[in-house]
């Protein structure tokens, strides 16, 4: 029996950077991975896949609704092609997998591909094309999570659905109706509103991303209505029901009334659950909570010392690079060393356009802290730069401490958020206050201008531009 410093179950973005983490500090080690390619959901039917079609649809709307803005005339009929479409998607996947294949083979990590459970702490059997069994004196639990669904929903994945199969549709829903209106019902929505679809979204909540910013919820808000998309808040969903090809969904308003809506496709998108299925922690002497999660400490240590789990099967956010960071800590715990973890400063990310972007506190949860702070807000309108590109909707804005002016949360939606939170989260990591952003030099004409002149509103209202 082959035996390791390490063995990490499961190879997504938690579990193949720890691997990479490991080898890198001078450790034997194992990845088990029960599909045939690796990289987990976030490669293969979740980060990437998504973000190349929100790509594809993105140039979709510009060419049909923004070129002639730009002075540029296509003749006769744009048109999508949602087969090739796909099948780009599915080579940006391809790559991208491989590319993990690649990292493994240069780290000197050893792949099995089959399911992993646990023997005890320190076996796995794997069942599958590398079956048989391994020994680690330190196993790493990376299992991630599955679409979680209400209990009332049969998904027969062909018209009820999750993000998975709306992955790779073959046709473009006439109406789809979106159950959550979270980040995966927006990204996954105004793909398809993008292509043509008349977009339904029932949430249960008084808001969009009910977790984020309330401005936020506000602004994309409006974006969707804009594209005529119904946004049903404050709706629950009782029953879906499918008919042929039809699909009806029955959910209660506010007033107790039953709502119907009848579409050709229905995305459930409520959230997702841990997932453990066929690990056998509990031979390991591994504890699963209520809520399905493997249970750690501080160290992301289980209740068997020598296992570890990260990821979306442990408590906190459910995002790839929470995942990753949880990667390397354990890797550089069991290497002896004291890493350390802010998930405070772990930013969010939604990447419909404009993009949505937040780290730190939000407005609701200093006011439940009883914190005092202080607002400055700029509008993507004000700036030259948003102007050139014609995105000019969204805005920054900072929250800081009253008295002190360090930062305490940044929240922003307008084109190129995604890559402007990296200031704020590095801002935030060095304590800056409002006024040490304001102070340094952002390039002219840029979007991140915003951010300096947000920073410059916090700090007394001393924006130049509005
Ligand atoms: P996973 O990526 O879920 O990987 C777990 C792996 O373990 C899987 O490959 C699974 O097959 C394997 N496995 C499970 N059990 C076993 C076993 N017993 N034996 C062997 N192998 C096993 N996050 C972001 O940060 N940004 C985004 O833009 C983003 N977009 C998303 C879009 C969609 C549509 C979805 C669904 C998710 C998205 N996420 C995004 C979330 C992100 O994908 C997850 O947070 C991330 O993949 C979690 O990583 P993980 O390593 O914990 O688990
Ligand atoms: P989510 O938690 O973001 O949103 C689920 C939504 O469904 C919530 O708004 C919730 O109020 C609503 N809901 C729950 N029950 C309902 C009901 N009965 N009727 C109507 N609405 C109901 O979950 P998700 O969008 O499914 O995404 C799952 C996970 O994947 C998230 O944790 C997210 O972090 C991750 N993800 C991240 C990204 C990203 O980082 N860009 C993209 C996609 C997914």
């Amino acid at each position: 029996m082959k035996s390791y410093d390490v063995a990490v179950i499961g190879s997504g973005p938690g579990g193949y950077v720890a691997a990479i983490r490991c080898a890198q500090l001078g450790m034997t080690t194992a990845l088990i991975e029960k599909y045939s390619t690796l990289g987990g959901t976030c490669l293969n039917v979740g980060c990437i896949p998504s973000k190349a079609l929100l790509s594809s649809s993105h140039h979709y709307e510009e060419a049909t609704k923004h070129f002639s803005d730009h002075g540029i005339d296509i003749p006769g009929e744009i048109k999508v092609n949602l087969e090739k479409m796909i099948a780009r998607k599915q080579s940006v996947v391809d790559q991208t997998t491989g590319g993990i294949d690649f990292l493994m083979k240069k780290n000197n990590i050893d792949v099995y591909e089959g399911l992993g459970s646990f023997i005890d702490a320190t076996h796995i059997k794997i069942e599958g094309k590398d079956a048989g069994e391994i020994e680690a004196k330190n196993i790493i639990i990376a299992t991630g999570s599955k679409p979680s669904n209400l209990p009332f929903i049969e998904l027969d994945k062909e018209r009820i659905i999750t993000s998975t199969e709306a992955l790779k549709l073959k046709e473009v829903p006439k109406h789809m109706i979106v159950i959550g209106g979270g980040v995966i019902g927006l990204e996954l929505g105004q793909v398809y509103y993008r292509l043509g679809a008349q977009v339904t979204v029932v949430e249960y909540m008084d808001r969009i991303l009910p977790t984020m910013d309330a401005g936020l919820s506000k602004e994309l808000n409006k974006v969707f209505k804009k594209a005529k998309c119904k946004m049903m808040m404050s709706h629950k969903v009782q029953s879906v029901e499918r008919k042929g090809d039809e699909v009806i969904v029955k959910a209660e308003n506010k007033k107790g009334e039953i709502v119907e809506f009848k579409g050709d496709y229905c995305l459930v998108s409520v959230g997702r659950r841990p997932y453990t299925d066929g690990l056998n922690a509990e031979a390991a002497g591994v504890k699963i909570n209520e809520r399905g999660q493997v249970e750690v400490n501080e160290h992301l240590q289980t209740s068997a010392s020598n296992v570890y789990a990260i990821g979306d099967v442990v408590k906190g956010a459910m995002l790839a690079h929470k995942a990753e960071e949880e990667g390397v800590f354990v890797a550089e715990t069991i290497a002896g060393q004291k890493p350390h973890i802010d998930y405070n400063l772990i930013p969010g990310v939604v990447y419909t356009w404009p993009e949505v972007a937040a780290v730190g506190k939000t407005e609701e949860e200093l006011k439940a802290e009883k914190v005092e702070y202080k607002v400055g807000q700029f509008p993507f309108r004000a700036l030259g730069r948003a102007r050139a590109s014609g995105d000019i909707d969204g805005f920054v804005k900072i929250l800081a401490d009253k008295t002190t002016d360090e930062v305490l949360g940044v929240h922003m939606i307008g084109a190129r958020c995604a890559d402007l939170i990296a200031e704020a989260v590095t801002a935030m990591e060095f304590r800056a206050s409002a006024e040490d952003i304001s102070r340094y030099s952002h390039a002219h004409p840029t979007f991140a201008e915003a951010v300096k002149e947000a920073a410059l509103a916090a700090t007394g209202n001393r924006a130049l531009h509005v």
